[in-house]
């Protein structure tokens, strides 16, 4: 049966990652009015990514299979702790003081969350409350059932998942009160056209929140030949001055960064038109 084609609940807000129009939610698919594109729901999680992403150019959506699997141990000792003290360094923050960090720099934003390459939620669900409504993306379905299984355990209504792309977000413009990118936006094949996307979708004067990775004192990033390894692994360590250039490129200004280690977090503001 497919004559239920209204737009109903938390999924009458997703738009066709082409056309950016709003979709229309039919028997177990959301379709776009404009090219006609059906995009899957699967265990409630809409799926904007139909190309096979393992046979992706880009080396990291190559390792798609690798970061499904460990979505279960993300957030344990066995990973972002090790993560974080490879890269940025032993004294870089924890994962604890991170989500602190980023948390304050949206604390005064009510409204719509964006969080960019949501993992499984990692800060998003621990930012969503009753005046922050979280919409995590990400393109590992491994990293989102993870998500969804957490917030479904820990209780927390007002986060929602969905597969895509940050080239490619499903969403019409100027959307979001606030956006979260943490522990991704070095990952991205090209950073200005990722940084733009997240502009299109954000209210202006909304603040973004980021956690990256700079070639600072801490960690294998301070080695000029470690960090060019991990680059040809699709990782890159930005400089202040560089990060700075992509914003204005991409339409954000104030540009607020702190350097720890090798660890850089920042915010900043999509411009007024
Ligand atoms: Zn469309």
């Amino acid at each position: 049966m497919t004559t239920d084609t209204s737009v109903a609940g938390e999924l009458g807000i997703y738009a066709c990652p082409v056309c950016k129009r709003l979709l229309r939610q039919e028997e177990g698919v959301l379709r776009c009015p404009t090219c006609s594109q059906a995009y899957p729901i699967r265990e409630g999680i809409p799926d904007f990514i139909l190309e096979e992403l393992s046979r992706s150019a880009d080396p990291v959506l190559r390792r798609m299979r690798f970061i499904d699997r460990m979505a279960r141990i993300y957030e344990t000792r066995l990973w972002y702790p090790i993560v974080l003290n490879v890269y940025g360094g032993f004294h870089s923050p924890s994962l604890a003081q991170l989500i602190r960090i980023v948390s304050q720099k949206v604390q005064s934003t009510k409204g719509r969350v964006l969080d960019i390459a949501c993992g499984p939620g990692t800060y998003g669900r621990r930012i969503a409350s009753p005046s922050k409504e979280v919409f995590g993306i990400d393109v590992s379905m491994g990293m989102l059932r993870q998500g969804a299984a957490y917030t479904a355990k820990e209780g927390i209504p007002n986060v929602h998942f969905a597969r895509a792309r940050v080239e490619a977000l499903p969403f019409e413009d100027g959307l979001f009160d606030a956006t979260l990118c943490c522990g991704s936006l070095h990952l991205f094949a090209d950073t200005v056209i990722a940084l733009r996307e997240m502009a299109r979708v954000m209210k202006p004067g909304a603040v973004l929140a980021v956690f990256t990775f700079t070639a600072g004192r801490g960690g294998i990033l301070k080695f000029r030949r470690l960090r060019e390894w991990a680059l040809r692994r699709g990782m890159h360590a930005f400089d202040l001055s560089e990060m700075e250039q992509c914003l204005t490129a991409s339409g954000f200004k104030d540009f607020q960064p702190e350097v720890s280690g090798s660890i850089l977090t920042f915010s900043a503001r999509k411009q007024a038109a």
